[in-house]
């Protein structure tokens, strides 16, 4: 099903963020725009225009042969222009507030002269039919930002295929000056690990009595924080929030020392009242010169680029893999279901399989 914000709109970012048609009649009015050229599309993204911004991530998104050839040297102009951001991970389970965190906070960080870029990777979004930012009236103030762009997650794709598009959308942030890129993701596993892989801070928000159960079962996730923040620290929740804090606190000094020194800060905040949101604006920045200074920042993004180009190269060569024995596959696959075969002799079956196929292309030619 295509949802409203698929839509190649230049009104998704003039309302910051693009409402759905019942809610936006001029959606319905919309007329099919012309593409604009690759160089409108640089000269707009070198501008700030956040409308050819828009037009560029679609762009980027699109899995059409003839848009990934364009966005491949689109990628490749800006490229120059890009790294200038800290870009932070935010994660913590459905209902933590997340979504609430990430609008006050980004106004605040609008208010202290930041861009703001809100991107959002939520691969479960296709299957349940919809997306954590699908509900988008959540971020009402920060989208009427102009210094604000949200975006959330390319639809219908594989992790892997998010993940790609995620990592190039952040770098077509950063060309067009945003200077603080907040990645949301839902926290279920698989996606953390990808959104931990191109970020430089990763924040975990956990909500106080959540249990110790399940608490054990994040020690992976808080393994990967560089800082958490008890979410909704107001009210009767107060008192709970601080014990949680202390908690985890404890919790974390069970973990071994980081190798960078860094000792990973438990904060409250809460997104109603205010109360904690320019302490965690303080922590980014402390823990962005304590990254800067020890080098640690670039060396970083050195080895997310190198990881991203293994990860690249493993899943275009299965892509070409299944396309080169998709028949052979299925049959393969059929005897190692009836117990007929072992799974390591059917895949090495395949490769043989594959291996003769390229053999046979070369000679060919
Ligand atoms: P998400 O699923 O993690 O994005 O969570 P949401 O941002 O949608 O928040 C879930 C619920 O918690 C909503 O009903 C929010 O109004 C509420 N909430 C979020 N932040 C706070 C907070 O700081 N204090 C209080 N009291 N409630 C909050």
């Amino acid at each position: 099903m295509k949802r409203p914000f698929d839509n190649d709109s230049s009104l998704e970012v003039k309302a910051g963020v693009e409402l759905p048609p019942s809610i936006n009649p001029n959606l319905r009015r919309r007329q099919p725009q012309p593409k604009p050229t690759q160089d409108q599309l640089i000269d707009g993204i070198k501008n700030g225009d956040r409308v050819l911004l828009s037009r560029a991530i679609t762009l980027v998104e699109s899995r059409k042969e003839e848009d990934r050839f364009i966005a491949h040297q689109l990628m490749n102009s800006i490229l120059p222009l890009t790294g200038n951001s800290l870009r932070i991970g935010i994660t913590g389970v459905p209902g933590v507030g997340k979504s609430t965190f990430i609008e006050a906070f980004g106004v605040k960080l609008v208010e202290a002269g930041h861009k703001v870029a809100v991107l959002a990777v939520d691969p479960t979004s296709e299957r349940s039919g919809g997306s954590i930012l699908g509900d988008k009236t959540r971020m009402e103030a920060l989208s009427r930002e102009t210094n604000a762009y949200i975006r959330p997650t390319p639809s219908g794709a594989t992790l892997g295929g998010v993940a790609r598009r995620t990592r190039e959308t952040i770098l077509l942030v950063e060309a067009a000056g945003f200077d603080r890129v907040l990645i949301e993701t839902v926290g279920v596993g698989q996606s953390e690990v990808m959104v931990h892989s191109m970020v430089d801070m990763f924040l975990f928000l956990a909500l106080a009595g959540a249990g110790d159960e399940l608490q054990g079962m994040k020690r992976g996730i808080m393994e990967m924080a560089d800082a958490i923040v008890i979410t909704k620290a107001d009210g009767d929740n107060m008192n709970r929030a601080k014990l949680a804090a202390a908690d985890m606190s404890r919790a974390l000094n069970l973990f071994p020392k980081r190798s960078d020194g860094w000792q990973v800060p438990v904060k409250l905040s809460s997104a109603i009242t205010g109360d904690g949101l320019d302490e965690v604006m303080t922590l980014i920045e402390a823990y962005k010169a304590h990254q800067t200074e020890s080098r640690r920042l670039q060396q970083n993004r050195k080895k997310q680029a190198l990881y991203w180009m293994a990860q690249s190269i493993d899943e275009k060569l299965k892509q070409h893999f299944e396309l080169v024995v998709k028949d052979q596959q299925a049959e393969v696959a059929n005897l190692v279901e009836a117990g007929d075969l072992n799974p390591f002799d059917a895949a090495d079956r395949l490769i043989q399989m594959y291996e003769k196929q390229l053999r046979e292309e070369s000679h060919n030619k």
